[in-house]
């Protein structure tokens, strides 16, 4: 199989630009996300495989819940914890490769090193509107999971047994949690099952015959898609099970235009000692109710809040985020932000903002 956003031509370029290169930047968003870390994982551990340096360079350091998808055998880069290791590597190479992100403007803090680099740029990621004109090959299409999907059918294309590593797969232990931080047993198969697994929500978005064809593939080279989802699904902490209940409880407002929004503040995260990915999952909650077609979650943020928007389909959750949020993402799953002096005068002004903006969309 095939995909049709992975053409010979571009494999051609994707394997000249690595036979061309010897240090090699890959790059990934802001917030980094399952399938961030998983795509840029998986991509690393094949580049070394194949002698490169590698630096896997992320603007901020990953959520707690989400430090297993991380191998060992990578060498990661903060911009938050490090900039200046993150510039330098970013200067040093002779290759950069973005995955899930379509414009570099997702990299925040990276934004401008990344601009200036003189190195071969290659995209490869699934968002709406991709910003062509900064990458010498792109490898983009919206139909389909993820990017780390994406990445496994270029990696087949290129390199077809890239899944039987070496390494040996995600074990579950005694007390069923995972000995992912231990040596090796992070593969390049199994990052990019984490990272499909959780851009689908687990198989309940954005599904296609490819997903389930590269699903059945890596369980058939021996993925333990149960210790991932016992990692993914079962491992959470008793506050974040706490503060999901008080959101839908007492923060949910439903609209009758058929909305619903949540504002996750500083204070409430701070009374139920809530850590960074904790809160994920929870924007989807309102649209299990029948009449609610598009949800908003706003989490308050240092100047501004975060914004994430999940509608159903028929209603763009991306039209939303660029109208009103300074956004984008995908069509049923987008984001972007609220600031604090130029869209609302401080932080008790966000609600009239987004019942107000919700009511203007749906009106
Ligand atoms: P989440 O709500 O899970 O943070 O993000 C959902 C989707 O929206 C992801 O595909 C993500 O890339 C996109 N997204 C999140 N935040 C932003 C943002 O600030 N700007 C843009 N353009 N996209 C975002
Ligand atoms: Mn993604």
């Amino acid at each position: 199989m095939r995909m049709q956003a992975v053409s010979q031509e571009n494999i051609r370029a994707f394997r000249e630009a690595i036979q061309q290169s010897t240090r090699i930047a890959v790059v990934g968003h802001t917030h980094p996300d399952g399938d961030a870390l998983g795509s840029c994982t998986a991509l690393s551990l094949w580049l070394a495989g194949r002698g490169k340096a590698v630096s896997c360079i992320f603007p901020d350091t990953p959520a707690d819940n989400l430090l297993f998808i991380l191998s060992p055998d990578v060498k990661y880069v903060y911009f938050d914890a490090d900039a200046s290791a993150a510039e330098a590597a970013i200067r040093a190479c002779d290759l950069i490769v973005q995955l899930d992100c379509n414009h570099f403007s997702r990299t925040e803090g990276l934004e401008p090193f990344l601009k200036a680099s003189t190195a071969r740029k290659i995209l490869i990621d699934h968002h709406l509107n991709p910003d062509r004109e900064s990458f010498d090959v792109v490898f983009s299409t919206p139909e389909i999971s993820s990017a780390s999907e994406l990445l496994y059918w270029v990696l087949k294309a290129a390199d077809g047994d890239f899944s039987t590593s070496p390494s040996a797969p995600l074990e579950m232990t005694e007390d069923l949690s995972c000995r992912a931080q231990s040596r090796h047993l992070m593969t390049i198969g199994t990052a990019l099952m984490a990272g499909m697994t959780t851009d689908t929500n687990n198989f309940a978005n954005s599904v296609f015959p490819s997903t389930f064809q590269m699903a059945s593939e890596l369980i058939a080279a021996g993925v333990n898609r149960d210790a991932l989802l016992q990692q993914l699904y079962s491992s959470y902490r008793e506050n974040r099970v706490r503060l999901m209940g008080y959101m839908q409880y007492e923060g949910l407002k439903v609209l009758p235009e058929g909305a619903a929004y949540m504002i996750l503040t500083k204070d409430i995260m701070s009374r139920f000692d809530l850590r960074e990915g904790e809160s994920e999952g929870l924007v989807n909650v309102p649209l299990s109710i029948g009449a609610v077609k598009l949800s908003v979650l706003l989490k308050e943020d240092d100047g501004h809040f975060r914004v994430s928007v999940r509608s159903k389909k028929g209603t763009s959750a991306q039209q939303l985020a660029v109208r009103f949020f300074h956004g984008g993402g995908h069509e049923n799953a987008s984001g972007g932000k609220l600031f604090i002096g130029p869209d609302i005068a401080n932080a008790q002004a966000a609600e009239a903002y987004v019942s107000n903006a919700l009511k203007t969309f749906l009106g």
